[in-house]
């Protein structure tokens, strides 16, 4: 077989000599060259909407590249990121401004800098940021630092940015120290603690959910009263709904859910329903008026890329809104989310089978060799690799995390289609049943 060039991400190269390849995708399917259709249970990586090849989306794209591909927002502006911006303040309540960039780390990287700028524009010495234990906001150094899962970035430790980490809230596996009973309360305690000291700039967490922390659903009221903690100790609130948000829990801004205005909101992932990479950054009147002033003084925001903007992300992104409203896909998404739901209990019978978290159109289903201690289930090659094997052979694409097997369907799924992933997914571990 011809060697592959292509350096796969998060991926041992060495244990994957064979991907499949797809060569188109169709509705909810990816269609693999050897013929195998694969239902998209991740929503190729939690950002497709509609399935693949979505006729208005598709439209929309050769539309705008024929009227212009690019042009930047240095100087200039242009219909889609105008018209756009008008859309997101509207899903966002309480902003004011969006600033747009490629991809989601950036997104949250351009928060932190906002923050810190902001301080710095209104001549406060508020430095330090704050972020949540288990958190994931992306892969570049600001977006790792900010975030903190050991197995993913413990190379990296020494060369982040500095960034405080309290615990988060996990019903599962509370913080050493904590009980299921008090890890709530513990973990508003320690936010409490550390914002008290009066010299951070910002927090950031994830909004409703950590994503790739394992789908820790945070607890009902924990992200409102971490608002108020926030605003009682004048620090900036900063809210990453790359991954919960356009309705992945089921809202369009899972802050408005979770009663949590923040002071600034990123979004990605879903934004142009998974068609081209882009990342929104949110800010409130109170943070984007500090950038206010004469050129001399400097207070502008430093920061811009090439792509930041693009008129086809743009364009995209604003017939993806279009059709969440033609659709009324919040609506809809509550009632799959209802389906999903009613596989909770077969699948929490099996014997590998730890935990199940479900919010909105996302599960995590924690496989772990013995429900008494929770030791996760491991093995020498990736569970990765095992489940993604025994879901092609069901035709389903699924990509684990860890041991979470994560059931992400793109939210415009059918009923039958998520059916057809849950008793997939029964029938994928019942295989692994007989294996470990
Ligand atoms: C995926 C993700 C990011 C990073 O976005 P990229 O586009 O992959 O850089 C940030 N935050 C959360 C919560 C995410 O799920």
């Amino acid at each position: 077989m011809k060697q592959s060039r292509v350096w796969h991400p998060n991926t041992q190269m060495s244990e994957w000599s064979d991907f499949d390849k797809i060569v188109r995708g169709d509705g909810m399917y990816l269609v693999c060259a050897d013929g195998t259709r694969l239902l998209d249970g991740v929503a190729s990586m939690w950002c497709n909407v509609w399935g693949h090849s979505r006729s208005e989306l598709v439209r929309a794209i050769s539309r705008q590249a024929s009227t212009l591909a690019h042009s930047p927002l240095f100087n200039l502006t242009h219909g889609p990121a105008e018209e756009l911006a008008d859309k997101l303040v509207r899903i966002a309540p309480g902003m004011h401004r969006v600033f747009y960039s490629d991809n989601g780390s950036s997104a949250v990287e351009i928060a932190a800098k906002m923050a810190i700028q902001y301080w710095a524009n209104i001549g406060e010495p508020k430095k330090r940021l704050v972020s949540l234990d288990n958190g994931y906001h992306g892969d570049t150094f600001g977006a790792m630092s900010m975030g903190y899962i050991p197995e993913f970035f413990s190379r990296f430790k020494n060369y982040m940015l500095k960034v405080d980490h309290i615990p988060a809230p996990n019903s599962y596996r509370p913080t050493r120290r904590h009980t299921e009973q008090n890890d709530e309360q513990m973990c508003l305690d320690a936010a409490e603690r550390r914002l008290a000291q009066g010299d951070v700039a910002a927090l950031v967490m994830e909004s409703g959910a950590q994503m790739a922390g394992g789908v820790q659903i945070f607890p009902r009221n924990y992200q409102s009263k971490i608002a108020k903690i926030c605003k009682s100790h004048d620090t900036l609130f900063i809210l990453d709904e790359i991954a919960t948000g356009f309705g992945r829990l089921g809202s369009m801004a899972e802050y408005v859910a979770q009663h949590s205005t923040p002071d600034i909101a990123v979004f990605g992932k879903m934004l142009t329903g998974g068609y081209i990479t882009l990342g929104a950054t949110l800010a409130n009147k109170r943070v984007s008026d500090a950038f206010l002033g004469e050129f001399a003084e400097s207070r502008h925001l430093f920061h811009g890329h090439t792509y930041t903007g693009n008129p086809i992300a743009t364009a995209v992104a604003l017939e993806n809104i279009r059709l969440y409203d033609r659709y009324s896909l919040i609506r809809r998404v509550r009632a799959a989310s209802g389906i999903l739901a009613g596989f909770i209990e077969e699948i929490s019978r099996r014997r590998l089978v730890g935990d199940i978290r479900h919010k909105g159109m996302v599960m995590g289903i924690e496989l772990v060799s013995d429900p008494a201690t929770r030791a996760p289930l491991r093995s020498t090659q990736s569970m990765n690799r095992i489940v993604y094997a025994l879901a092609k052979k069901h035709g389903v694409y699924l990509r684990t995390l860890g041991n979470i097997i994560m059931l992400v369907p793109p939210l415009y799924m059918s009923t039958p289609q998520i059916r057809k992933l849950c008793t997939s997914t029964l029938k994928i571990i019942d295989e692994l049943e007989q294996r470990f």
